[in-house]
């Protein structure tokens, strides 16, 4: 029998308390926060869904491998477990183990980046895109034109343009194009999958131009369930065997490990050629560590080869799509505005539609985040215009694209009664809408403001 209640493929063996609050208590937190929930101490929030990054519950399995872990300067025995993992995940020989992910963004595009050169991806995640920029580069989104349509359904909504790939390629000179990127699933497109067609295609334009191809790889094993689920070739493989073909088209990979890794920190980066392997080797015990280590320890290796195989087990992926799912499909039987299809990891909310009356330039997104907080203790992160709004030359506010609140849930950490609860939030989110005002920032600082901007009810 298929039963319909999908539960948590696990059982408890250790808690951490979570501290309640009151609704009046939460006030005067978030006021003494600014207003901003990136400066609320995370005790003070009931249910954390800030982030999914390295927010992940880690197994027994792991919590043993931890004091199993060899932490000899050179050659631990946990690298080797590792190296192993990531060898026979991604099918490729040259492993360089970072701290975290961006640590391999720097160390790579880097090293190939630089004046007058050109990367392209389905879209840059934001690291990416910094450590691009940094370095000189610029960075170009191709994603395809469904991909920007919140709430169109295709089932691949994260797949890159590659007739826009193409064309760039030919407008910028394939010499100039330092790498393509497929980045999956695809983050800031709302954690929408690519296909094995796609990445299939994607390897052929690059070949032809002889262009290095690298996946971004942080959620390869949320991005394999959604192929199997959606992708005819697909059907019958496993998930590995999935990731394992997409890894197959492209020439290396980047992954943090604090995504689908199932650990708190960690990244690697890994690759099939051995001259820009060998290259990159030098910046590595630089900056990272000895080529053994990166800037890990041994016990954070040995947790990162367990989670990279516990990671692809169907109960655990099963439960882990459809517990994301379960929310927005609650949230849009309520007739909020959500994209979809729902992603992997996250769900995305349109503020905008949620508070018509509040004006883009006073943060719809701003203010319900901060609702989230006082009613229900939930911290968000808004994704709109705090984070992205501009002014332009004459110094004109302009908004962003969307106006978006993301939800993101950490794996293996909250269960379906703590989901019900949010749900909960948002129906009495609903019945006072109307009476929610803007907000307006009175200190920002030059870079990055949504982590630090204060801001003041309007
Ligand atoms: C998180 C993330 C990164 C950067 O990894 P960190 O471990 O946070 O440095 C790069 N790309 C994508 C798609 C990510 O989600």
């Amino acid at each position: 029998m298929n039963h319909k209640v999908i539960i948590e493929p696990f059982r408890i063996k250790t808690v951490e308390k979570i501290k309640m609050t009151t609704e009046n208590e939460r006030k005067n937190l978030i006021k003494n926060a600014f207003y901003n929930p990136f400066l609320l101490k995370a005790e003070d929030v009931i249910i954390d869904l800030l982030t999914d990054s390295g927010t992940s519950a880690m197994s027994a399995d792991q919590w043993a491998g931890i004091l199993k872990g060899d932490e000899s300067y050179a050659g631990a025995r946990s690298w080797y477990k590792m190296k192993d993992a990531i060898q026979n995940m991604t099918g490729y020989e040259y492993i360089l183990p970072t701290h975290q992910g961006r640590a391999a963004e720097h160390l790579l595009y880097g090293k190939i980046g630089g004046k007058g050169k050109v990367f392209i991806s389905n879209t840059h995640f934001d690291t990416t895109r910094a450590n691009i920029e940094y370095s000189g580069a610029k960075a170009i989104d191709c994603p395809i034109p469904e991909g920007l349509i919140p709430d169109l359904d295709h089932p691949f909504k994260g797949n890159m343009d590659t007739r826009a790939l193409e064309e760039n390629i030919l407008k910028y000179g394939k010499e100039n194009i330092a790498a393509v990127i497929l980045t999956v699933t695809n983050n800031s497109g709302g954690g929408q999958p690519a296909s094995l067609q796609n990445a299939k295609e994607v390897s052929e334009i690059c070949q032809k131009y002889g262009i290095l191809f690298i996946l971004d790889s942080c959620r390869i094993a949320e991005n394999a369930y959604f192929i199997k689920q959606r992708e005819k070739q697909a059907k019958e493989m496993t998930y590995l065997e999935i990731a394992q073909k997409m890894f197959s088209y492209a020439d290396g990979t980047i992954m943090s490990a604090k995504k689908d890794a199932l650990v708190n920190m960690g990244g690697f980066l890994a690759l099939k050629d051995k001259n820009l392997f060998n290259s990159l080797m030098t910046a590595l015990i630089v900056t990272e560590g000895f080529a053994t280590y990166g800037g890990l320890s041994g016990r954070d290796m040995e947790a990162i080869a367990i989670g990279l195989k516990e990671v692809f087990e169907h109960d655990y992926l099963h439960y882990r799509i459809r517990s994301t799912t379960y929310l927005g499909e609650k949230l849009k039987d309520m007739g909020i505005s959500v994209i979809s299809p729902i992603g992997g990891h996250a769900v995305y909310i349109d503020a905008k539609a949620f508070y018509p009356h509040i004006p883009v330039e006073q943060f719809p997104g701003q203010a319900l985040t901060i609702e989230l907080y006082k009613t229900g203790g939930i911290r968000a992160v808004e994704i709109g215009s705090v984070m992205f709004g501009a002014k332009d030359d004459k110094g004109n506010f302009v908004p962003a694209k969307m106006e978006l609140v993301r939800m993101a849930i950490p794996r293996r950490v909250y269960t379906q009664s703590h989901i019900d609860y949010v749900v909960e939030v948002f129906a009495e989110l609903l019945k006072y809408k109307d009476k929610v005002k803007g907000y307006k920032i009175t200190w920002e600082p030059e870079f990055l403001r949504h982590f630090t901007a204060h801001f003041e009810p309007v």
